[in-house]
């Protein structure tokens, strides 16, 4: 029987907010999600891409005081610098996907990778069972990188899974996974947390009839659905089949399923902050409990939600 609960205001309406790049001291109950990464296939840099971020994805996730990371794009640098003093032993990196954009960044993910005493738990579950440590030796070896990664002094554990198997942990945490439509599958996550859902589902293609049933059941009632939105339905239509969607079907999607609030990533990389907030404009008519992910924006899942107008999300990001 699930425990999710609504929040409700003293006059009973449900009233949902997302709470902007605030580091909330973390109850036990609370669920959240900061951004360090929200860039796709490559990063960017420059005085186009100052307010959304150029740094590809990764994801910090808390359960309570609980740490998850998904994917080990060029963000998960400043994610370890930034929690340097407050990194667990055991970090459980959960990747969506061994492209480039998601692998790229693992190396630099200091202080943990220089500390013998830690364990670095990579989990990954689009390669029918296989783990990643032979991708991840074929990428981190010479001639494409000075080093294998068996120099570095961290212990690095990689498991495999198969996506749609869900991931038990040994602290009895319990992560839902499923399989999304990419070049070589790609994993979503379902994190369940102090009676809030949150599903992080990139690197995806929507299928057509969209919404796919399965994934449509995978997010139900989600309090934040967090989506692949890189290309503009214009832009779409010349980049069929390279995996990725558009915010129009990550809003299909998330208003089919009943979810709460949507947030997308994997943002195009030519995409600028001008073109990014014409678009958030567009997608908050449509669906105003909605936003464009920001570098280092957090969220807290399932708080009470307001909206994520654009002038909400400037004035909170400044
Ligand atoms: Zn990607
Ligand atoms: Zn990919």
């Amino acid at each position: 029987m699930s425990t999710r609960r609504k929040a409700l205001t003293g006059n009973g309406r449900s009233d949902w907010y997302t709470r902007m790049n605030e580091t909330s001291s973390v109850s036990d109950g609370a669920l959240t999600l900061r951004f360090w990464g929200v860039r796709g296939s490559t990063p960017v840099s420059g005085p186009d891409f100052v307010e959304f971020g150029g740094n590809t994805p990764c994801l910090e996730i808390r359960c309570g005081n609980r740490l998850f990371v998904i994917d080990a794009g060029s963000g998960i640098g400043p994610f370890g610098r930034s929690n340097a003093e407050t990194l667990p032993q055991e970090i459980d990196l959960l990747f969506s996907h061994l492209h480039l954009d998601h692998t790229a960044g693992l190396p630099f993910f200091k202080p943990a990778v220089f500390d013998a005493n830690r364990t670095i738990h990579t989990y990954c579950g689009n390669l029918d069972g296989a783990c990643a440590s032979e991708a991840l030796g074929r990428l981190f070896s010479p001639p494409l990188f000075p080093v294998e990664l068996s120099v570095l002094p961290c212990c690095l554990e990689h498991h495999g899974f198969k996506a749609g198997e869900p991931l038990s942990f040994v602290d009895g945490v319990r992560v839902d996974t499923i399989l999304l439509n990419h070049p070589q599958g790609s994993v979503g996550y379902r994190f369940e947390h102090g009676g809030k859902r949150l599903c992080v589902i990139s690197d995806i293609e929507h299928s057509d009839p969209w919404p796919d049933a399965a994934l449509l059941e995978f997010v139900r009632d989600a309090d934040l659905v967090v989506y692949d939105g890189m290309f503009t339905e214009g832009e779409y239509c010349r980049c069929q089949g390279w995996g990725h969607s558009t915010w129009q079907k990550g809003v299909e999607l998330a208003q089919a399923a009943n979810a709460k609030a949507l947030a997308i990533i994997h943002l195009h990389p030519a995409h600028t902050d001008a073109q990014l907030r014409q678009v958030e404009a567009e997608m908050q008519a449509v669906m105003p409990a909605s936003f464009i992910a920001r570098e280092r924006q957090t969220v807290d899942v399932g708080a009470v939600m307001t909206s994520a107008r654009p002038q909400l999300a400037l004035a909170l990001t400044a």
